[in-house]
């Protein structure tokens, strides 16, 4: 990037009323067969352009032709029977009914490559697509075949390697890979977790990116965040492990997040998506407390390597809330970016 302090978004924005009901998550389409498929893309030209408009300098597709980040990865693999569901706790938070894996898993085709090779075709400029992290994907599932998680894991992140292989092919500049379970299961993150991320970008070129939250705004995120304390430490069993891994980028959730900045220390020399939106509030942020989370932040990760971003996906917001976020990222963004440039001169 030759942009100082690149913006981007964690990934999803809030899609249109007519493609799907707004601030709900799992929200059915509502449409179908071929209008369904060019509802979608037009969805995603918005989002574009919604990102565009704002001067977001790294773009996505918003995760317009997905319902969830998650299961939609989930539900074009074979191997995973969505009838046969079960209820488990997600994250050690909240039950849910998700689909179980009855077989060997495989990716019979590309799952989201036609979507990317789409928004390439819309812009020049960088790109990022995010998928689900392989932690996140098992978390997110009931095993009835290989009875392990780790070598669900390893299965997953080698399917993750493929999907991502095409889209790297397809112009996609930054692959993210979603693992807010990293946030939770902290022995495993060090004993295979990060590991079984190396895999999934085995012998990419682009750069890769971990994205690491505490969840969207909804309650059951919101009710467990009250449990974790006055300083949320979470990132500090993790971080080590990452900082020696071959991720290139780590995106964190730091505003109005009780995350010690001085955690951050812990990643030096990692590029660093720093989360200076809260999703979790509908209050639109000023451009300059923006510009305070970005400054806190400085103090610990190289300008070059600070890239300003929002602490999660922003899916559940009204969108004219989205909207006014994004604005208030840029503008923040720019006073800093400013600011450094004032003193380099
Ligand atoms: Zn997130």
């Amino acid at each position: 990037m030759n942009t100082l302090l690149p913006t981007s978004t964690a990934g999803s924005l809030p899609k249109p009323t007519w493609l799907a009901e707004p601030e709900t998550l799992w929200s059915p389409w509502k449409l179908q067969g071929a209008q369904l498929a060019e509802g979608k893309q037009d969805a995603l030209r918005l989002a574009l352009q919604e990102q565009q408009h704002a001067g977001i300098d790294i773009v996505s597709d918003g995760e317009q032709t997905r319902q969830h980040f998650v299961t939609t990865f989930i539900e074009h693999l074979s191997g995973v029977d969505f009838q046969q569901r079960q209820t488990v706790r997600i994250r050690d938070r909240y039950d849910a009914s998700v689909p179980s894996v009855v077989g060997a898993v495989a990716r019979q085709a590309p799952v989201f490559v036609d979507d990317a090779r789409f928004l390439r075709q819309q812009t020049a400029q960088p790109i990022k697509w995010a998928l689900p992290g392989p932690m996140t994907m098992i978390d997110t599932l009931y095993d009835s075949h290989y009875k392990s998680r780790e070598k669900l894991a390893w299965e997953f992140a080698r399917l993750l390697n493929q999907e991502a292989l095409e889209l790297e092919a397809a112009g996609v500049d930054i692959i993210q890979f979603d693992e807010p379970a990293f946030n939770v299961f902290f022995d495993e993150v060090n004993d295979w977790g990060v590991a079984a991320l190396e895999r999934a970008v085995q012998g990419l070129k682009c750069e890769t990116a971990v994205h690491i939250c505490y969840g969207y705004g909804i309650k059951a995120n919101t009710d467990w965040k009250q449990t974790l304390g006055a300083q949320w430490r979470q990132y500090e069993q993790v971080f080590p492990t990452l900082q020696q891994s071959s991720i290139d980028i780590i995106s964190l959730e730091c505003h109005n997040a009780h995350v010690p900045m001085e955690l951050l220390e812990l990643i030096r020399g990692k590029k660093v998506m720093v989360g200076a939106i809260d999703v979790a509030n509908p209050a639109i942020e000023t451009p300059e407390a923006v510009a305070d989370t970005l400054r806190k932040a400085l103090q610990f990760v190289d300008a070059d390597k600070l890239y300003p971003c929002t602490n999660c996906g922003m899916a559940p917001l009204p969108r004219a809330v989205a909207s006014g976020k994004l604005k208030a990222l840029s503008a923040g963004a720019a006073i800093v970016r400013q600011e450094l440039t004032a003193n380099a001169g």
